[in-house]
């Protein structure tokens, strides 16, 4: 998969953190970025359409899948079965787009091993009060589900070491700048470069 002309981002944090918000809102900006929509078993949330925010699925569905090799990794993440799929996202890439991953830690671990080239940014909630105001003012979780994923969040941030870059989400504009700039840097890395400008390269190192 590294040898596609696409970039693979992971983009982890606890939930409430902004994560979502930050990914559509650069996906707005850039047509050559692309969200790889992830399998579940939880339930649409309203508002949330199947292969749009998820495919939903069954957990015998699910578990065919597996079966299937259809995921490049899959997790248990708050007692439900999140998954990525492997063809989709090889297609993006290979027609050059950008792809995000919006997955655990967990995921996050089994993508790094068979892509090491992919690009990790870990997005961190300013405070504890703001991550619990957030998932509050979302209004789409219950209070068992919010306390849930409070209980949860220092479990995810706690892998923020096996991250290649930090964000804050403090003031939302400016984070989605620096997610942005994260991300336009890494087109411009050496191993892309070679790519992207294979016929300047040849041209200038001609004799
Ligand atoms: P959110 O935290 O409010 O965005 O809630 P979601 O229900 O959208 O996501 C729940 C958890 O599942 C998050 O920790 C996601 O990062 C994780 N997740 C979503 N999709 C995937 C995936 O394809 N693979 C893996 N491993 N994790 C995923
Ligand atoms: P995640 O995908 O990480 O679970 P969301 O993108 O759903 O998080 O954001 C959780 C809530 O916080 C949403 O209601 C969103 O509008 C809000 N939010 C996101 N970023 C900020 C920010 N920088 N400041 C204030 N509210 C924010
Ligand atoms: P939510 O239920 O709020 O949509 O998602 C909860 C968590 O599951 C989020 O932290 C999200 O990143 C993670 N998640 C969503 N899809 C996947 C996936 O395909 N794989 C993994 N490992 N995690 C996922």
């Amino acid at each position: 998969m590294h040898h596609l002309p696409g970039n693979l981002f992971i983009l982890s944090a606890p939930s409430g953190a902004g994560k979502s918000s930050l990914i559509h809102a650069l996906l707005g900006q850039h047509q050559d970025m692309q969200l790889s929509v992830s399998h579940t078993t939880r339930a649409p949330r309203p508002g949330e359409v199947n292969g749009v925010h998820y495919h939903f699925v069954k957990v015998d569905e699910f578990k065919a899948l597996i079966a299937q090799n259809n995921f490049l990794e899959w997790a248990e993440v708050f007692g439900n079965f999140y998954g990525t799929s492997r063809t989709a996202i090889e297609h993006e890439l290979a027609q050059g787009r950008d792809v995000f991953l919006d997955i655990d830690w967990q995921g996050a671990r089994q993508i790094k091993a068979q892509v090491p080239s992919v690009l990790s940014i870990f997005i961190l909630p300013p405070s504890v009060a703001e991550l619990e105001k957030r998932l509050n003012q979302r209004g789409q979780d219950s209070q068992e589900v919010i306390a849930k994923r409070m209980q949860q969040a220092k479990s995810e941030i706690s892998h923020v070491t096996e991250y290649d870059y930090v964000l804050v989400n403090d003031d939302f504009q400016q984070c989605l700048l620096q997610l942005q700039q994260v991300v336009l840097g890494q087109r411009l890395t050496l191993q892309k470069q070679q790519q992207h400008q294979q016929a300047l390269l040849t041209e200038l190192l001609a004799n």
